[in-house]
């Protein structure tokens, strides 16, 4: 299976519980960038995270040791952008972080009868009120978009809520379609594949969260690969049929053994 390894040009990482946990450093960040710029392997950053702007995934990434362009990181306010972009969209509404407010209502109108379109992320303040509220605004030609479809975030030995949540309560109050725009939906990485003009054959997608980051890299077409550092994978994956590293350390030692160094 690791066989594939010599063909990879280009790899996109999830954030969290690879290149960091939490405010816990990983090791191997460093040598494995190193090791990509050095061969001329590229690579991305890509997370289902709609409440921090790049700088702040550019400053995490920093304290880990590990210097990157904000162009190669990827969140989910990022690709809604980019989507309302595409879809020529003029008028919204955004239920979600401020930072997300902000970057939306900064390019498009905000609208509060019936919006084009409906934007769902996620931020803990928000209210059963604010909920009910962006349901009253749905209209018959209001399209809805979500950021993510995770219910959970998995902290140290607690959880918080995600955006998911707020995706069912809205589902059961009207029969329009919730377009996913992060993982494990195709829309992320076939835009960040388009951006770097990468085939999804020769890509790998490398992250803990099996629901999101693996069957992503699936849907996509992209090589899937698992690392141990973050999530544990869910009980009833019994066919692993997808890449497994130990660490980036290990993801350096097999890319250079498959490459012949
Ligand atoms: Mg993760």
């Amino acid at each position: 299976m690791y066989e594939i390894l010599k063909d990879i040009d280009f790899i996109i990482f999830d954030l969290d519980g690879v290149f960091y946990r939490e405010d816990e450093k990983i090791e191997g960040t460093r040598e494995i960038i190193n090791f990509l710029d050095s061969q001329k392997i590229e690579y991305c950053f890509f997370t289902n995270n709609s409440n921090y702007k790049t700088s702040r995934y550019k400053d995490k990434l920093l304290y880990g040791g590990v210097d990157v362009s904000e162009n190669r990181i990827f969140t989910t306010t990022k690709l809604i952008e980019h989507y309302l972009f595409e879809n020529f969209a003029d008028n919204i509404y955004v239920l979600g972080s401020m930072q997300l407010q902000e970057s939306l209502y900064s390019k498009y109108k905000k609208c509060e009868t019936n919006p084009e379109y409906i934007i769902i992320g996620m931020e803990n303040s928000i209210t059963l009120k604010d909920i009910s509220n962006t349901i009253n605004l749905i209209g018959e030609n209001t399209k809805i978009i979500a950021a993510n479809p995770d219910k959970l975030i998995p902290l140290k030995g607690r959880f918080e809520l995600e955006c998911g949540v707020i995706n069912s309560i809205i589902a059961q109050f009207t029969n329009k379609e919730i377009k996913i725009i992060g993982k494990p939906n195709t829309y992320g990485y076939e835009t960040i594949l388009k951006k770097f003009n990468k085939q999804s054959h020769k890509t790998m997608m490398i992250g803990d969260t099996y629901e999101t980051d693996i069957l992503g890299a699936k849907n996509s077409k992209i090589n899937p690969a698992w690392i141990k550092t973050g999530n544990e994978l869910p009980n009833y994956v019994v066919k692993k049929d997808f890449m497994i590293f130990d660490s980036l350390i290990d993801l350096k030692e097999k890319l250079e053994k498959t490459k012949g160094f």
